[in-house]
């Protein structure tokens, strides 16, 4: 057979990592729910925490790592197996039980106090709040940049005094303004305290956008959402091409308890095989209905990566991204009471937060997901009144088209 590590990665997620030997012959992983692990003699016990603790190192084939399952257990270990060959350039990769435990373990793991933070804006609300409520009282100096200022991102890293995190959300949500990841790499390389990139690749990530081939040394996920898929799990990741770096977020992560559990990693597991379809085809049905709703005069504005008009912006998706992604948002003439006809009228996609599932959502983030942001963030970042985001699901776009239409006639 040929090398696992030069399998492309539809087959790597299905052949590598997972031995049936280890579970009776099982075909699929088997669940793992013990929380603590035997050891054949006490001396393999004591070696095994000295492994742990880093006093000694592993031998190649020894498995030192199961002792208690907040450290490690096998479902965990399985899931970041497959999780890497998902991840071009990857080599190792954790989970977390949300991806709000990936960022702030990331976070925690390489902020110092009287250090900075550069982060483009807007950010995912919550993560946001993280920078604002705990690590700003840490004395660690956030400075936001707008996302896509490609200029003034490269010169707040130059700037910044002693820059431990530069953090790269791309595309923004809901306004999908892109940034360039090998940018703000570069400058980040060319400060003397090398701080560690980090970007958020939940919208386009795995399957469409690649940060660790662009120079970043930490991808972050929610993996909630496409890489889970079906709106029914909460769950993060955190993916490198640097083994040392994930072994300090590692100990971070055995000391905060914040490891997936058995049943969510089987779960999530599953789902891995198939991510790019499901990417691949919400993809193409977005692209489909985005492209057709442009133009109706109840819009002011489809916004959507291959409907960019800004030639910036059209040349970072086509460096950086394979496809447009699933995500489009309508920003209605009406304001809020055309946004809020138009949910209602919605038979099909359903009004709710979060995306990345293989049904049809819309919300608006305005009132709900971005609420928490001040008017001038909002105004900022052009995340208007009439704005509605919408992520598109595996349904048959006909009907996801006729549904956004009939929505729209009730708009007027
Ligand atoms: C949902 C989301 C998060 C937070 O992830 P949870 O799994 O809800 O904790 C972070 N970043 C982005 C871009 C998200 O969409």
């Amino acid at each position: 057979m040929s090398d696992p590590a030069e399998l492309h990665s539809n087959t790597a997620v299905l052949t590598r990592g997972f031995d049936p030997r280890l579970s009776v012959g099982s075909a699929r992983p088997a669940v793992f729910r013990s929380s603590t692990y035997v050891f054949e003699s006490p001396e393999e016990a004591e070696r095994a925490f000295a492994v742990v603790h880093g006093h000694a190192a592993a031998e190649p084939n020894e498995r030192a790592d199961l002792i208690y399952s907040r450290i490690s257990h096998p479902n965990a270990e399985i899931l970041e197996d497959h999780l890497v060959p998902l991840e071009p350039g990857a080599n190792s990769a954790l989970v977390f039980n949300s991806g709000m435990a990936a960022i702030m373990t990331a976070f925690f793991t390489f902020a110092r106090s009287h250090s900075s933070i550069v982060y483009t804006m807007p950010l995912y609300g919550g993560t946001t709040t993280l920078i604002h409520t705990f690590l700003e009282p840490l004395s660690v100096t956030g400075i936001p940049v707008p996302a896509g200022d490609t200029a003034a991102i490269a010169e707040a890293i130059a700037a910044a005094e002693d820059p431990c995190i530069v953090l790269v959300e791309t595309p923004a949500n809901p306004t999908l303004i892109m940034t360039g990841i090998r940018a703000a790499a570069r400058a980040a390389k060319r400060h003397a305290s090398k701080p560690v990139v980090m970007v958020d690749n939940t919208f386009l990530g795995p399957v469409f956008q690649h940060p660790l081939k662009l120079g970043a040394d930490l991808v972050l996920y929610s993996a909630t959402k496409y890489l889970s898929g079906f709106s029914d799990l909460v769950a993060g990741a955190a993916i490198s091409n640097d083994p040392a770096l994930i072994e300090r977020l590692r100990s971070r992560r055995s000391m905060f308890g914040n490891i997936l559990q058995p049943d969510e990693c089987w779960m999530l597991d599953g789902r891995l095989p198939t991510v790019s379809l499901r990417m691949n085809r919400e993809s193409k049905n977005a692209q489909r209905i985005a492209e057709k709703l442009c133009g109706r005069p109840a819009i002011r504005r489809v916004i959507y990566p291959t409907l960019f008009t800004d030639p910036d912006q059209a040349r970072i998706y086509k460096e950086q991204c394979d496809y447009p992604g699933a995500i489009f948002s309508l920003d209605f003439h009406g304001g809020k009471p055309a946004a809020f006809e138009f949910l209602r009228h919605l038979k099909i996609a359903r009004n709710a937060v979060s995306l990345g599932g293989v049904e049809t959502l819309a919300c608006h983030p305005r009132s709900t997901t971005h609420s928490g942001d001040s008017k001038e963030e909002l105004d900022r970042a052009g995340v208007t009144d009439g704005l509605v985001r919408v992520s598109v699901g595996i349904e048959d776009w006909r009907d996801l088209l006729a549904d956004f239409e009939q929505a729209l006639n009730a708009v007027g």
